[in-house]
């Protein structure tokens, strides 16, 4: 394994039925980069990280997390050794606020934050945190809002604030600027940019605007399989990719 790689699959492969969803799937993610999965609809983005984090067994293959293989870790550990995805809208409780949702975050993954919350300081020392992370995620001002009274950009903003509480090496970022406006794909492109920072980033997404801005390296996916893994000047101008997204 190459030493910058802090991701890679090998022959990943998952079959619902007998239907193969994901198909010998080799991906590589270098340690630092944003990597960007893509494809049609059905092409087994989703599929793919339901089995990086766990959720879904592979039928066949090996993932390997920092050279370690750990195709047979469980879901938490591997939350606990820096994958973390970031949680669906529907994950943020609504009726808590903005900081709160943040401090939740954080004890998902520090099983000692009960301890940790046994003195008043360390309260706020935790709070002082997660203002840190707010702050991170431009949303600092809202720490005491009601997170359901959040525009929508802004609740996708938490989402990142408290995937980032859970303090992750590798983040999954499940289209990110799904259903945005303009205004808040860009502001979510920076963040983006912004977190990655000290940190690698796996996404599915849909924008390539948001792609080719971003992106160091696009895995395209099509029927399960890979049908390219380059930068986004190399994937855009490859013959099997323009077809399977143009149909020519
Ligand atoms: P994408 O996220 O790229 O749109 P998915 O990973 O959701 O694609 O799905 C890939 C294919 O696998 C689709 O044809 C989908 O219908 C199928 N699939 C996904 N999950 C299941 C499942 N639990 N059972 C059967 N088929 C599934």
């Amino acid at each position: 394994m190459e030493k910058d790689l802090i991701l890679e699959t090998k022959q990943l492969t998952k079959s619902f039925l007998g239907f193969i969803a994901v198909n010998n799937v080799d991906l590589h993610v270098q340690r630092g980069n944003i990597h960007a999965l893509i494809g049609p609809n059905g092409a087994g983005k989703t599929t793919c990280f339901n089995l990086l984090t766990k959720f879904l067994k592979p039928t066949s293959g090996k993932i390997y997390f920092n050279g370690e293989n750990i195709t047979q870790t469980k879901p938490a550990q591997i939350a606990r050794k820096g994958i973390i995805r970031s949680f669906q809208i529907s994950a943020v409780f609504p009726e808590l606020t903005v900081l709160e949702n943040v401090r939740i975050g954080f004890q998902r993954t520090h099983t000692n934050t009960y301890n940790f919350l046994r003195s008043d300081s360390s309260l706020n020392r935790l709070n002082n945190r997660c203002r840190e992370l707010l702050a991170e995620v431009d949303l600092l001002e809202f720490e005491n809002h009601i997170t359901a009274d959040l525009p929508y950009g802004r609740k996708r903003a938490l989402e990142i604030a408290t995937t980032l509480a859970m303090e992750p090496e590798l983040m999954l970022l499940d289209e990110p600027t799904q259903g945005m406006g303009l205004e808040d794909v860009e502001r979510t492109t920076q963040l983006i940019k912004k977190v990655s920072t000290g940190r690698t980033i796996l996404m599915v997404e849909h924008n390539m605007n948001v792609i080719s801005s971003i992106a160091d390296c696009i895995t395209v996916l099509a029927r399960g399989a890979v049908l390219a893994e380059g930068t986004y000047a190399e994937v855009s101008t490859n013959p099997a990719v323009m077809e399977a997204y143009m149909g020519t």
